[in-house]
Formats: structure tokens, C-alpha cells, sequence
């Protein structure tokens, strides 16, 4: 039987070509046997089963033909909570957590009504709603098997202030609805963008990344209607592309926002943009 250790050098050998094969096999050994890497570091040499050595086969070499980690472990840590992805879903980012950041530290009334709009896995929702109890969320996708996902992470986070509901953007909302905010995190990425070609976003669920040939139809469509959703004083907060920057905010300015300002990721790059409206 191979040990821990012979395992996880054969496999980031079998991962060399990427700058994570010794993380990626560490995590993906750690999923098979249950432990934790301090695990993996203390006992090298014990011995793993058959099964066990096969299953790690297995996902070594999905991932070497590319497949997210994410997807190998059908599951993504996103703030404090650890969620259920699948294939149909875009796989939660660390730069989505700055909308969570950014969407707490606004003055928002108790039991702010709150929409999240192409919701996914339901990550931001579910964080939002994790953090403030008294906050109602409203969740919503168009896509089905998305939504089974977004309810299973209800269940999973033990969450019960977040409703679910199937809809393209605003087409299923009643008009009279008002929020206090409107969060999103909707597909932005041009359709003959190179980068679709490469990395995990190859595995991922086309109708989550690509908005048009600019990448900008969506966020087009959710700047120019959230207003007639909203409260007085109530916000839009959006994610985009890193060069979205400027086209974002001429869209929430154009629509009559008020305050628009674009927050930069970790990485030092535009991200989030939001505004108030005013009535
Ligand atoms: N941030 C993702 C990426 O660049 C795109 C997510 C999205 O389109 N909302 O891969």
C-alpha cells in the first residue's frame, strides 16, 4: 500500500505544470482521507488503503485535465461559510467578499429588505444574511439547477432569512417590491475574452461569466432598472471586470445614482461599484 507521502509526491509530479500541484494535491488527498494538512505533515509515512489510493487517482487526474479544485470537493469556502458548488454554479471568488465588505458597512435601517440578484450558490445572500438577522433577503436566479444549489446552501448554512426565487433579473419581482439594497455579481465577461479559453472558467457555466460582446449587457440591464427597486436611500452594489471601471459608473450615472464610486479588490484593481438612490 503507498504511504501519504509517496502519494503526494507521485501526484505533484502528475500536477507539475501548475504553481499549486503541492496545494491542490495536499487538499484533494485531505478530502479523500478526511484529515486536516497538519495531518498530512505528521504522518507521512502511514499507509493508505486501496480505495482510498484510488479515489486520489481519480481526482489527481480530473484535475489535471483541468477541472476546478472546487468541483473535485463539491464544495467553496466563502466568508465564514462553507458552501455546496456544482458544475451549474460559478465557483464562489476571495474579490466577490469585498461586496460583502463593502454592502455591511453601509448605513442601512434594521430589517433592510435586500435583493440578490443571479444569485448562484447563493453566496452573497447567504453571507448578507448570515451577518444580519434581521435583514430579508431575497435571492433569485433564472437558472434552475442553480437554484437547487442556492436552496441546498440554505439548508447546509442553517440560514433562514433568505427566500429563493426564480427569475431573469427583475421579470418575476412585483413592481411595488422596494429594497434597500440591490446586490449583484452578474456575468461580465466579453464573450471572446482569451481568458475563457483557460484555467478553472473553462469548467464553469457560460450563462454566469458572459455578458455579450463588451461583458457589459447585464450589468447594463441591472444599473438601468434597479432604481424603480429601491428605497429611498436605498444602494446598488455590483461586481464587474477590472477594466469595467469607468463604463460601470457612466451606467449608474446615467440612471441617476447618486455617490458612485468604485472600490478596488485585493488585488488593487476595480471591482465593485455602487451608488444611492435618491428619490
Ligand atoms: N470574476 C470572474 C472571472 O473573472 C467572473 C465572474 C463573473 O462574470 N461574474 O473569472
Amino acid at each position: 500500500m503507498p504511504t501519504v507521502c509517496e502519494l503526494l509526491n507521485s501526484a505533484e509530479q502528475l500536477l507539475s505544470s501548475s504553481d499549486t500541484a503541492q496545494l491542490d494535491s495536499e487538499i484533494l488527498l485531505c478530502h479523500v482521507l478526511d484529515k486536516d494538512r497538519a495531518w498530512l505533515r505528521t504522518w507521512p509515512e502511514t499507509s493508505v488503503n486501496p480505495e482510498h489510493a484510488n479515489h486520489f487517482k481519480t481526482l489527481i487526474e480530473s484535475r489535471q485535465a483541468g477541472t476546478p479544485v472546487a468541483y473535485l470537493l463539491g464544495s467553496q469556502g466563502f466568508w465564514s461559510l462553507d458552501l455546496k458548488v456544482t458544475t451549474d454554479t460559478l465557483i464562489p471568488r476571495p474579490e466577490t467578499e469585498l461586496v460583502i465588505e463593502i454592502a455591511l458597512k453601509l448605513s442601512l435601517p434594521p430589517k433592510s429588505a435586500v435583493l440578490d440578484l443571479g444569485t448562484g450558490t447563493g453566496a452573497i445572500a447567504l453571507a448578507l444574511a448570515s451577518e444580519r438577522s434581521d435583514w430579508q433577503v431575497v435571492a433569485l436566479d433564472s437558472q434552475p439547477q442553480a437554484l437547487r444549489v442556492a436552496t441546498e446552501n440554505t439548508q447546509r448554512t442553517g440560514v433562514t432569512n433568505v427566500q429563493i426565487i426564480r427569475s431573469h433579473w427583475f421579470d418575476q419581482l412585483a413592481q411595488e417590491k422596494q429594497f434597500n439594497l440591490i446586490v449583484s455579481n452578474p456575468p461580465y465577461i466579453e464573450q471572446n475574452d482569451p481568458h475563457l479559453q483557460q484555467g478553472d472558467v473553462r469548467f464553469e457555466p457560460k450563462t454566469a461569466l458572459i455578458s455579450g460582446a463588451d461583458g457589459l449587457n447585464d450589468l447594463q440591464h441591472i444599473i438601468s432598472r434597479s432604481g424603480s427597486y429601491l428605497t429611498d436611500k436605498g444602494w446598488l452594489l455590483v461586481e464587474h471586470g477590472y477594466t469595467q471601471g469607468q463604463a460601470v459608473r457612466d451606467l449608474f450615472t446615467e440612471a441617476g445614482f447618486d455617490g458612485v464610486i468604485t472600490r478596488r479588490d485585493y488585488n488593487g484593481l476595480e471591482r465593485v461599484t455602487l451608488g444611492q438612490w435618491l428619490l
